[in-house]
């Protein structure tokens, strides 16, 4: 069985950081966390676990950052327990191919997306936690609790987990579609933990993957008519937003007088640099959570306006929090998915529990379904599982080729192994 997974040793960590200063080579090389490799065959650990063959996987920013090494050691999710190899692939789907003796929920043959890590539900813990009660996996309070792991991610050949790890597949989703229904619950999230209301104004900041999928997201759930502003790095990516929802796209301009000029606000000055607005947009989504990034959202949100923090940078921020109280601006945080309660004016009741939640995931796969989200449409490359070391350079320096969304295909992993001089050399020339 082959997978590809981030060794969290210290001495390959820290040497490839210092390699990889001189030539991102390094990021790939033989001393690089980064392994593509052959693991041990393993038994199903538990009565509950299930093995699933996985068929198509994304390329994820979490996933690109951990790899170059893009992460603070000092920010706090680094405290959590972690094994010594995280198999990476969160965006996957796959069928199962082996059940343990006390399944549930699944069959051999189902079709599966990775939804989860470990929670009450997989610990089985009776009664689970108040997150878990709440559908809120993602925040649950025992998931660091000792006990087996899941073994491959979704670049690996296959995955073992636990049955309440993954989402079923409805029909009708294709292999990509289904992929895609873990980035698509994300931007659902984000646009659910705080909707715009009606007249209200709104601006994502980010045209990646998330940013576009929260642009359609926010366009699908928010009320008709709903104005959404993106703000884009890159010149392609300015046509997709304007695709997935966007009424406006910011690009290459002075970005301060152009959401003064949207948004009616008035923009001050000082002599030090410092600048204010008064007005702005009710919501900033941003999907980039860096410190230039979170200074726009903060200054460009209206008083009592909020802003919804979704990218998930692991990095100390700079940043000017004075509008937080100057201008009693909210910051919400949104942490990947979990349960969500819809608008019911614009969603059907089917699906939701007593008190009208319904999963991120099943909101998502619902929507694709409909059309109304189109995540496929974002796919820009296609590798086979054996070329993830090209996937992840070309979706690295997305702006040079044009990708948003780069997918690996994980039928046919044989080859994985080829030596990496010869991926690299490959790397180079394309
Ligand atoms: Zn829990």
């Amino acid at each position: 069985m082959w997978g590809v997974y981030f060794d969290t040793q210290p001495f390959f960590v820290g040497t490839t950081a210092i390699l990889g200063r001189m030539s991102r080579r390094a990021y790939y090389g033989p001393l690089a966390p980064l392994r593509a490799r052959d693991l041990r065959p393993v038994a199903l650990p538990g009565k509950r676990w299930i093995r699933v063959r996985n068929r198509m996987a994304g390329i994820g920013a979490e996933e690109l950052s951990l790899v170059h090494l893009d992460v603070d050691p000092r920010v706090s999710p680094v405290a959590a327990p972690r094994p010594r190899r995280l198999y990476l692939g969160r965006e996957v789907v796959g069928e199962v191919v082996e059940v343990g003796p006390g399944t549930q929920f699944l069959r051999v043959g189902d079709r599966v997306a990775y939804q989860n890590d470990q929670s009450c539900a997989t610990r089985e813990i009776e009664p689970p936690c108040r997150h878990c009660a709440a559908g809120n996996y993602a925040l649950c309070e025992n998931r660091y609790l000792p006990g087996p792991q899941a073994i491959g991610g979704g670049w690996s050949e296959e995955m073992v987990l636990h049955e309440r790890q993954v989402f079923l597949i409805p029909d009708g989703l294709t292999d990509e579609q289904a992929a895609l229904v873990e980035p698509t619950a994300v931007a659902l999230r984000a646009a659910m933990r705080r909707l715009p209301q009606p007249g209200e104004t709104s601006m994502v900041i980010g045209a990646g993957t998330i940013g576009l999928l929260t642009t359609q997201a926010v366009r699908a759930l928010g009320p008709e008519g709903t104005n959404i502003t993106v703000l884009a790095r890159y010149p392609f990516q300015v046509e997709m937003a304007a695709r997935m929802g966007g009424d406006t796209v910011l690009y290459d301009e002075d970005l301060a007088v152009a959401v003064a000029r949207l948004t009616g606000g008035q923009r001050f000055h000082s002599r030090f640099g410092a600048d204010l607005m008064i007005g702005g947009f009710d919501t900033v989504y941003d999907t980039v959570g860096t410190s230039s990034t979170l200074n726009q959202a903060l200054r460009w949100t209206r008083a009592g306006g909020t802003v919804v923090l979704v990218g998930n940078h692991l990095a100390t921020l700079r940043v000017d929090m004075t509008p937080v109280w100057h201008q009693e601006i909210a910051i919400v945080g949104s942490r990947a998915h979990g349960a969500e309660t819809p608008p019911p004016s614009r969603a059907a009741l089917v699906g939701r529990d007593r008190a009208g939640r319904e999963s991120t995931f099943q909101l998502a796969a619902r929507l694709l379904r409909e059309h109304r989200l189109t995540p496929e449409r974002l796919i820009t490359h296609r590798f086979p599982a054996h070329e993830v070391r090209r996937a992840l350079a070309v979706a690295r320096k997305r702006g040079e080729h044009r990708a948003i969304k780069v997918m690996l295909d994980m039928r046919d992993p044989s080859g994985l192994d080829q030596p990496v001089a010869e991926v690299l050399t490959e790397e180079v020339q394309a």
